[in-house]
Parts: structure tokens; C-alpha cells; sequence
């Protein structure tokens, strides 16, 4: 791309540390690439003060569909209570379902890993998943988010994660999930990652469980060149990856769509520094220069990368950095940032990259067609306050006459009924697996709310029903735990 192009970029400054880090970042590109032209958007504490629920007003909307790129701070989300996340908002409004999150040992930077050679990426779904946040209370005491994975989601991080191995020369994938025990979910993922590799027979795949992939990063961490893998556990191991090389302060992140792309550090607003000038800029920088890299500025990010390296090289290092040399505070960290611009650290090479492909949007909402369907039965979740012994009865009654038939009863997905000489604690939420005697193609909506009313006269309150299928012969569900 040429040096001269103007790039128009939205830069959301954030919430506690995230003015200081963006703002160092913003001085340092600027210093590094002319070129760009920034436009300030709002998002985060300050918007929902305003009473805007989102936390995302309209004009960052504008902005970035404008723009289609965005440096942006971290943004506070109250824990536990009040409005959902703008960040995850950002993230799905814009559908950028991939986050990409290098973990590289640094010069300079000592931990107990110094030396081994960390340098991976983590690649983490970014819209779906328990962030699809689709949640409820289905009785005053059982909460319920649903663990959306889908075919396309799966599609794209995993080509997203071939591509961007190949773009950076990197020789393995490894697929991590819990299809173990999660079947239907992970399970999807994993075979897309397999059916997917195939088309990158370049690139080494394979497949690790999630647990061990945690215990495998504590234990050897330099045996990962990408890993891939969904919202929640890719949350987690980020974090811990960011652990193994310094801690928050040096874990860059970018969020790649479509349409558009996000760059943030992994870390959030971390109120308790902020204003202090103490907090590490380097995550916020290094997302910047993937960011710089994103929009073809090759030139422009490694002169920042490089500079950075070599002043954390020379020793000048943040607060999170525990040497024998005394910390210099952010803006400071900066200035000598901006002080070493030309210079080269010795232990570091910089990656040969090629502009990384973003996967096409699958046409269809259909990726895996189906021949034959048909209903086998349903499940009916039900509240009520009692014992197995006393609902499996009730459930009897209520399939009489219905064209339903009782499987089982299963409380926090163990079978409880028929009764089993076990005994799980249980709760007011039951799941009632009624099988149809005939099976059909989709059974009759007279059929279904007969079924539902002859539920609610014996006393249960149902509250959803899940259909039971079978795609080309093949249950779309899973057993309950125990159920034969
Ligand atoms: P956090 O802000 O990431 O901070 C956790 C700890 O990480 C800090 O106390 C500090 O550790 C260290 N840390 C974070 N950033 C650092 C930096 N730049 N330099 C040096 N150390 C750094 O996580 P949190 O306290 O759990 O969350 C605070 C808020 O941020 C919440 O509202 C959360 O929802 C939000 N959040 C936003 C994003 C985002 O915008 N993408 C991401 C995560 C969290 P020490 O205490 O050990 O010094």
C-alpha cells in the first residue's frame, strides 16, 4: 500500500486505563505513519451515563461503519448486574468473530519462561458461544445461558486460523475444545476443524482437549505455534498465555470481521491505575501495530515494534516488569519508545508476513445439508417443587391419550426417572424426554399444545420444549447422563 494513502481510522479512547494507553499508542503511530486520520468515538462508562443501554451510541456506529477500522481502549462492564458489555456489543454488532491474540516471549521482559521460546497466537471465536448471551432464569432458582455454536461460526474461525498461520509462515494449528464432553456443541467444532484442515494441508492440525491444552501451556508453552478455539475458553487461555510472558500489560489482541476490524488490548480499564501514568502501554501498542499491519503499513509497525522492543531490551521497562532497574511510568515509557524509533532489538526477529485473507461470508445460513429429517419425540422443561418419585408419575399421566411416551426425567441433565437407586441432589427444573409414538416429519401444533395442557393439569409448569430430531438418521441430541 502506499506510504502517502490517507487511512481513516475510529479511536475510541475507553474507560480508566485506556486514555493513557491509547493516547501513548496514538502518539507513537502518528510519529511512525502521518497518514492516518483519526476520528474520535465514544464508547463504554461515559455512554451509559448518558443512558444509552448499549453503551455504543449511534455515531460510533456511523463511525465505524465509515471507517471499518477502529484502536479502541477497553471498556468497564459492571460485574454481575447492570448493562451488557459494549465491548462484546462492539464486537457483535460489527461481527467480528475473530480475536487473534499473539502470546511472544519479549526481550527485557523476565519470567519463568525466559528462554523457551513462547511465540504462538491464540485464535478465539468472538461472537458466539455463552457470549451469544442469550441467558434466563427458567425457574425464580435455575439460570440458563445457552452455549450457541453454529456451523458457519465454525467455518470461519477455522479458516480464519489457517489463514492467519499461513499469512505468518506458521507451521501448526491445534484445535482446542471439550468435545468430550460436550458433543454436540464442541463437538461441531472440532469436526469443522477437521473437515477445514484439509483444505491447509500445508499446515500441521491436530486436536487437544481444553484442560490439557491448559495444562500443556503452564507446563511447555513454546510446543504452540496457533491455537484455535471458542469464546469462552479462548477468553481464558489468552489470559493465561498473557501470564506466561509478562502479564496483561503485553497482550495485544485484534478483532477481525468482515466488514470491519477491531484492535484492543486483551486487558480491560483497570480502575485502580488509572491517571497514575504506571500502567504498561505495550499491549495497546502492539495492538496498534497490528492494526498498522491490518491496513498494509508494514513499514510503519515494524518501526514501532522494533523500537519497543529494543527500549524493553535496553531495560527500560513499566511497573509490571520486575528487574533490577527501576520502572519509568507510561508516558516516559513512551517518550523512550518514540526516542528509539530506527533502532533494532537483538533478540527479536520480526515475522515475514503477507497480508493475512479474511474469509468470505459463507452465502447461505444452511452449511450442512440435510436429506431426511425427522421428529422423534421432544423435550419439556418443567418447574416443579418435589421429587422424582413424585413427577415421573405426573408426567405418566399427562403423555395418556397424547401420542407421547415417557424416556425419562432427567434433573440437571441426570436421569432421575425411572427412578435409579441413585441420588443426585435435585432442583425445581425438570427435563421430560417424551418420545413420539409415530415419529414424523414435524408434528402437529394440536398435538404438541394437547401434550402441553395435559402437562400444566398435573400441577407442572412447563416453561421450553426442544424438539427431538434426527438429521439423516443421526440424533440431534445427546443422552441424559445415565440414560441408556
Ligand atoms: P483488567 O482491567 O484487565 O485488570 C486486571 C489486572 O491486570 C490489573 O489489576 C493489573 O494487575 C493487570 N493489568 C491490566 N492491564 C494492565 C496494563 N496495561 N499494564 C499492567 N498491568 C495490567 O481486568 P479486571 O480488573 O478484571 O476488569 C476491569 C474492567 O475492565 C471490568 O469492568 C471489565 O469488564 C473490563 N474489561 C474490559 C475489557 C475490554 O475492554 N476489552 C477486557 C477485560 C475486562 P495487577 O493488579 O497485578 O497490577
Amino acid at each position: 500500500m502506499s506510504a502517502s494513502k490517507k487511512h481513516e481510522i475510529t479511536i475510541i479512547y475507553g474507560d480508566g486505563i485506556g486514555p493513557e494507553v491509547v493516547t501513548s499508542t496514538r502518539t507513537l503511530i502518528d510519529a511512525a505513519c502521518p497518514n492516518i486520520v483519526w476520528e474520535t468515538a465514544e464508547a463504554g462508562a461515559e455512554v451509559f451515563k448518558k443512558g444509552i443501554a448499549s453503551g455504543v451510541p449511534q455515531e460510533t456506529i456511523d463511525s465505524l461503519n465509515r471507517t471499518r477500522v477502529a484502536l479502541k481502549g477497553p471498556l468497564e462492564t459492571p460485574v454481575g448486574f447492570g448493562e451488557k458489555s459494549a465491548n462484546v456489543t462492539l464486537r457483535k454488532l460489527f461481527e467480528t468473530f475473530a480475536n487473534i491474540r499473539p502470546v511472544r516471549e519479549f526481550p527485557g521482559v523476565p519470567t519463568r519462561f525466559s528462554g523457551a521460546g513462547i511465540d504462538m497466537v491464540i485464535v478465539r471465536e468472538n461472537v458466539e458461544d455463552l457470549y451469544a448471551g442469550i441467558e434466563h432464569m427458567q425457574t425464580p432458582d435455575v439460570a440458563q445461558c445457552i452455549k450457541l455454536i453454529t456451523a458457519k461460526g465454525c467455518e470461519k474461525i477455522m479458516r480464519t486460523a489457517f489463514e492467519f498461520a499461513r499469512s505468518e509462515g506458521r507451521k501448526s494449528v491445534a484445535c482446542a475444545t471439550k468435545a468430550n464432553i460436550m458433543k454436540k456443541t464442541e463437538g461441531l467444532v472440532k469436526s469443522t476443524f477437521e473437515r477445514i484442515a484439509k483444505e491447509y494441508p500445508d499446515i500441521e492440525s491436530w486436536h487437544i482437549i481444553i484442560d490439557n491444552c491448559a495444562h500443556q501451556l503452564a507446563k511447555k508453552p513454546e510446543q504452540f505455534d496457533v491455537i484455535v478455539t471458542t469464546n469462552m475458553n479462548g477468553d481464558i487461555i489468552s489470559d493465561l498465555g498473557s501470564g506466561l510472558i509478562g502479564g496483561l500489560g503485553f497482550a495485544p489482541g485484534a478483532n477481525i470481521g468482515h466488514d470491519v476490524a477491531i484492535f484492543e488490548a486483551v486487558h480491560g480499564s483497570a480502575p485502580k491505575y488509572a491517571g497514575k501514568d504506571t500502567i504498561n502501554p505495550t499491549a495497546m501498542i502492539l495492538s496498534g501495530v497490528m492494526m498498522l499491519r491490518h491496513i498494509g503499513e508494514f513499514e510503519a509497525a515494524d518501526k514501532i515494534e522494533n523500537a519497543l522492543l529494543y527500549t524493553l531490551e535496553s531495560g527500560v521497562h513499566p511497573r509490571d516488569v520486575v528487574t533490577d532497574t527501576p520502572p519509568v511510568g507510561t508516558k516516559a515509557f513512551t517518550d523512550a519508545i518514540l526516542k528509539n524509533f530506527g533502532k533494532k532489538p537483538v533478540n527479536w526477529k520480526t515475522r515475514e508476513r503477507t497480508p493475512m485473507k479474511v474469509p468470505a461470508r459463507p452465502a447461505t445460513t444452511a452449511i450442512n445439508k440435510v436429506e431426511k429429517r425427522e421428529t422423534i419425540g421432544l423435550d419439556v422443561f418443567v418447574e416443579f417443587d418435589g421429587t422424582a418419585a413424585e413427577i415421573g408419575p405426573k408426567v405418566e399421566a399427562a403423555c395418556k391419550g397424547t401420542g407421547f411416551k415417557l424416556k425419562i426425567v432427567s434433573n440437571r441433565g441426570t436421569v432421575v426417572y425411572p427412578l435409579t437407586g441413585t441420588s443426585p441432589d435435585v432442583v425445581n427444573q425438570w427435563r421430560c424426554r417424551l418420545y413420539l409414538e409415530q415419529p414424523v416429519v414435524e408434528p402437529a401444533m394440536a398435538q404438541v399444545n394437547g401434550l402441553l395442557e395435559s402437562i400444566e393439569g398435573q400441577g407442572l409448569r412447563w416453561m421450553h420444549i426442544e424438539k427431538l430430531c434426527k438429521f439423516d438418521g443421526v440424533e440431534s441430541f445427546t443422552k441424559a447422563q445415565g440414560e441408556n
